[in-house]
């Protein structure tokens, strides 16, 4: 398995891009760790999968060079670089058993026979298909074909990186758990290095140990997925990551005090915002209180969840969410109150830590 270097790397599809916004993607500039288990994680048009194929050269980089543990492979060929795919819709033989379509990447390599059988076979426990071992793939459900292809994935032990773009899609959902949870563990016991498409924020959080947040053609969070909800450092991240997302409320600055509306509210900080930026404070639903004490809010809905509840508000004029737990008393002149540890500070949509 391999380092992953991305270095400076800009794409555009167009000839002569002018401006950033020609670019697919702006600037990645980034080292994976060997044995990572990374989710790439964004919405639809974000640049997830344009990154993933130039990790893979399917793709050539306008600018910048890719790196597998320092050798610089940007212009290899896929087949040199020695990576495995796992795409969307399952890539197998239907003509041949399914023991036989495991077997081919092995078989491909030279690997003994001996040695072909006993991965085969380990694999075929893994993905819950060895009683159909010798069955064509013609006659298999769409889930059990795109089981198939993550096994051909994960049976070869000699590739520097496994990449996946959204590749639980046609699985159904009790399976889609199933697969993620038999990923991650295969991760523990081999420590592949692991790439991860995916647009749906459960499916990354739950598979990688960091979760690559992108946005318009740029990484804008590496993180945890604890980072992710405690410390997102772009509003978007904020927003994307959490059901429902971090409030963002427009906010003005004036040393360690933040005004938003007709409240202000200090910091035990002062955060480091360039004059003039747009200034705002992020915080996540979970993190505000109602009661009777702090700052109003006009309460106009209440959804039930289940176990909590969320409250629609007006704050300082701006709508806002609460998550409350279902038993809850929500006063009929709320105030509110923000966990001072859970509040961010944003100038132009990045995070702003302490001055000095
Ligand atoms: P999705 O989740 O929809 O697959 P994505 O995050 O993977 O989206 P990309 O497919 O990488 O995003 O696309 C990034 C941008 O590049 C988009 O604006 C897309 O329209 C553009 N793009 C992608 N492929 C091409 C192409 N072959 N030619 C021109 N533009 C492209």
């Amino acid at each position: 398995m391999a380092r992953i270097t991305l270095d400076h790397i800009r794409h555009a599809y167009g000839p002569n891009p002018q401006s950033d916004k020609d670019y697919a993607l702006r600037e990645v500039d980034h080292e994976w760790n060997d044995g990572g288990a990374y989710a790439l994680l964004g919405p639809s048009g974000c640049g997830k999968t344009t990154l993933l194929n130039i990790i893979s050269g399917l793709l050539q980089p306008s600018h910048g060079r890719i790196l597998f543990d320092g050798k610089d492979v940007t212009n290899l060929a896929t087949q040199a670089r020695n990576i495995a795919q796992v795409f969307q819709f399952p890539v197998i033989y239907d003509t041949m058993t399914v023991y036989d379509n495991l077997a081919f990447p092995l078989r491909n390599r030279g690997v003994a026979e001996p040695e072909v059988d006993r991965r085969v076979r380990d694999m075929l426990e893994v993905i819950d298909l060895a009683p159909m071992a010798r069955r064509k793939a013609q006659g298999l459900t769409a889930d059990q074909k795109q089981k198939i292809s993550l096994g051909r994935g994960l049976v070869r032990n000699d590739v520097n990186a496994i990449l996946f773009d959204e590749p639980l899609t046609v699985i159904d959902p009790h399976m889609k758990w199933v697969l993620r949870s038999q990923l991650k563990r295969l991760h523990k016991q081999f420590g592949f290095t692991m790439v991860y498409v995916t647009h749906d924020q459960t499916e990354a959080l739950t598979f990688a140990d960091k979760v690559v947040v992108m946005y318009e053609g740029e990484i804008v969070q590496i993180g945890t997925p604890t980072e992710l909800f405690e410390r997102p450092s772009h509003t978007f991240v904020g927003y994307f990551i959490g059901s429902p997302g971090m409030n963002v409320i427009p906010a003005k600055l004036d040393g360690n005090r933040v005004t938003v509306g007709a409240e202000t509210l200090s910091l035990d900080y002062v955060p480091k915002a360039a004059a003039g930026a747009k200034t705002e404070l992020g915080i996540r639903p979970e993190f505000i209180r109602i009661g009777r004490e702090g700052m109003p809010v006009t309460i106009n809905r209440v959804e039930d969840i289940g176990r909590q509840k969320i409250v629609r508000a007006d704050f300082a004029g701006q709508p806002i969410s609460i998550v409350v737990t279902e038993d809850a008393e929500i006063p009929a002149e709320a105030r509110v109150t923000f966990d001072p540890t859970a509040i961010n500070i944003y100038a132009n949509s990045w995070r702003v830590g302490r001055e000095g």
